[in-house]
């Protein structure tokens, strides 16, 4: 209904040779063919605000970008077995990102391939196979990263008997000390696993939660959960996949905020502002051993293209000061909203870190609203403004413009919030 005919044949040629497992945003899908800084423009040049899309972080198609792709894409690709200064010198400069501790690099194409590893390198390091996660947790799509996302559906526990879940650190609903209460909840599945002799590996955590709805605060409430997997023998996996590269605003790595030191960082999406490139820090340590016994090869994992794309993505995140803009552009946007909130009932709860902010529909005793928030997700797509929902109740809006974005495209997404909410 309302779709038009270009549209309408579109979603049903999809539907028929792409099957059912793969979703469309809106109610109105998009069909995007350009994009360019903060905007992305649909086939019939309709302009829309992308408060999206933490892919292209530092702004659709930057130049610089687009520049040391197409460069390298005309030079040569090959893979890590040959030698290439800029894939050593682009991971001697990631790695510089950390902590001293975490030195040591490994490239993946996917997030859920450098998730996939960091268990396996868990595993072989702890001779243990048993993972924590939280309830409503997105890890990635192989085997056993779909096991450790039940927000993608039930199945998980069913197929991992080595997968143990804990409630996540929700802030808005959670009374007392939330870092205790998080804490007592991961030693209890700790102790389950012992007591089922399998053992605790890892800890995986996305350090923004934002399957789970996006809980940012009060830090540093990971840290006691931290020490006492670290206490059992087990290791600390930060999931940096989407708060990483300096979402959060405050810095560089979302982990960072919490106070605490992961054995093992994860990371993709923005990492190559698009272009196919993860990977993983770690402590030596854990890679030599890893190196030792096993070995590893990834065809596309960090070949010379997609390196340069990251480069040029660390580049310019310095030289643009995107992690102090983050700051500033995602406090003027909690600001706005909060006072956007204050005369709006269906709002439980507004927060976030940088520019990853979360807006949280309620009904009148502070049930969760999910139809409220695809309301608003789909009216502000009509408005020209394309952001999503999240969390276990689906009730969230996931706000993440590219790093890149002014006060006055903040205080445009604003306005039109005002308008879609009164
Ligand atoms: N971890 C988190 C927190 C994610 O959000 C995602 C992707 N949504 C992944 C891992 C998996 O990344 P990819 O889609 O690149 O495999």
């Amino acid at each position: 209904a309302g779709l038009s005919a270009r549209t309408r044949e579109l979603v049903e040629r999809r539907r028929r040779v792409l099957g059912p497992a793969y979703h469309l945003m809106y109610e109105t899908p998009l069909e995007l063919v350009r994009g360019e800084g903060v905007h992305v423009y649909d086939a019939d040049g309709a302009r829309y605000l992308d408060m999206y899309n933490n892919v292209a972080s530092v702004g659709h198609c930057h130049p610089r970008v687009v520049e040391a792709v197409t460069r390298q894409m005309s030079l040569i690709n090959t893979h890590t077995r040959y030698l290439h200064d800029a894939v050593i010198g682009y991971a001697e400069d990631l790695v510089g990102t950390f902590p001293d501790e975490l030195d040591t690099a490994m490239f993946t194409c996917t997030g859920s391939e450098a998730n996939d590893l960091a268990l396996r390198i868990a595993r072989h390091a702890t001779g243990r196979q048993g993972i924590i996660v939280t309830e409503s947790a997105y890890h990635g799509g192989t085997v056993d990263m779909a096991a450790c996302s039940p927000s993608m559906g039930p199945t998980s526990v069913r197929d991992a008997p080595w997968l143990r879940t804990v409630p996540a650190p929700d802030t808005y609903r959670v009374e007392g000390d939330l870092g205790t209460w998080f804490a007592e909840h991961v030693q209890t599945q700790i102790d389950d696993l012992a007591a089922s002799g399998i053992g605790i590996a890892a800890l995986l955590i996305d350090s923004i939660f934002v399957s789970d709805g996006i809980l940012p605060e009060p830090t540093p409430f990971l840290k006691p959960a931290a020490d006492l997997v670290h206490a059992a023998g087990g290791l600390l996996i930060a999931d940096e996949v989407q708060p990483g590269f300096g979402r959060l605003g405050a810095s560089m790595w979302g982990f960072e905020r919490h106070g605490l030191m992961p054995d093992i960082v994860t990371m993709g999406k923005p990492m190559g502002n698009g272009m196919p490139i993860a990977g993983l820090v770690m402590q030596s340590s854990l890679a030599e051993q890893f190196g030792r016994d096993l070995r590893y090869f990834n065809t596309f994992g960090g070949n010379p293209v997609t390196i340069a794309a990251a480069q040029a993505v660390l580049d310019v995140i310095r030289d643009e000061d995107l992690v102090a803009n983050s700051a500033a552009m995602g406090g003027r946007m909690l600001a706005g909203l909060r006072e956007i909130a204050h005369n709006a009932d269906a709002i439980g709860d507004v927060r976030g870190a940088g520019l990853f902010v979360g807006v949280e529909f309620v009904g009148s005793s502070g049930e969760p609203d999910p139809d409220t928030a695809i309301r608003v997700v789909n009216d502000m797509r009509n408005h020209g403004v394309l952001i999503s929902a999240t969390g276990l109740y689906g009730n969230t809006l996931k706000i993440r413009p590219p790093l890149s974005i002014g006060s006055a495209d903040i205080d445009y997404f604003l306005e039109q919030f005002q308008s879609v909410v009164a």
